[in-house]
């Protein structure tokens, strides 16, 4: 997803576009998620920090500070389905060897954000998103937004782009960055990589799980996941 940066005279037709979204919105016929075909696993979502507290979380939806200019979440909290999860505390653990930590902007994502996230966005800027026809990765548990922490200094990395920035300084082929910039790019794609993360090339901060495909699209609340921060039994 990304953050709109646009003169004055463009928000007007911003307004106009997000309006017309809306409008548009209001005469289909309320349409869920779509109806997939074949077997999946039973959905074990994971929050994070019940498996590693020290994964850092700045969760940009459940603000105001995100390209929608309102919070999406009512929570705070990040989740994946567990076998993800589980390699992304292994990368995090790696990375303290190298002075770095995980700071996690999203993880799993219900299935109604991603529609809102579609609406919103202008035609020319639909890479940032996904089709909520075929749903998210993130919809299935299996895709998570980060960067690097620096262990040093408590703050995130600087990678040369913000998260959701709508800009070819997203893209992983981008090459207009120091050689600092790049290089920490390097260490969280290599890091991930080693778990069975694979990184989008239009995003660099958005990285898929191996497994992605063996889990269903869900549309669960995080209000509904239980306890905020507590293992959940029988999950
Ligand atoms: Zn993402």
């Amino acid at each position: 997803m990304f953050r709109v940066r646009r003169p004055a005279s463009s928000t007007v037709v911003l307004l106009l576009t997000l309006a017309a979204a809306g409008l548009a919105r209001a005469a289909e016929p309320s349409a869920g998620p779509p109806r997939e075909e074949g077997t999946f696993l039973a959905p074990d979502l994971v929050e994070l920090v019940t498996l590693d507290p020290t994964i850092r979380l700045d969760v940009h939806y459940a603000r105001k500070d995100n390209f929608v200019g309102r919070p999406v979440y009512k929570e705070a909290r990040a989740f994946l389905q567990r076998p993800a999860a589980e390699a992304l505390a292994r990368v995090n653990k790696a990375l303290k060897a190298k002075g770095y930590g995980l700071v996690v902007f999203d993880g799993y994502r219900p299935w109604a954000v991603t529609k809102v996230f579609w609406d919103l966005t202008p035609d020319d800027k639909k890479v940032f998103v996904a089709d909520p026809a075929h749903g998210s990765r993130h919809n299935r548990g299996c895709a998570v937004d980060l960067t690097l922490l620096d262990l040093a200094t408590g703050k995130e990395v600087d990678m040369g782009g913000a998260y959701d920035e709508a800009s070819p300084r997203s893209y992983v082929t981008w090459e207009g960055g120091t050689k600092a910039q790049l290089a920490a790019r390097d260490v969280l794609r290599s890091a991930m990589e080693r778990e069975g993360f694979f990184v989008y090339p239009w995003e660099w901060w958005h990285f898929d799980f191996k497994e992605w495909r063996s889990y269903p699209i869900l549309d669960v609340p995080f209000e509904k996941l239980g306890v905020p921060g507590a293992e959940q039994k029988g999950r």
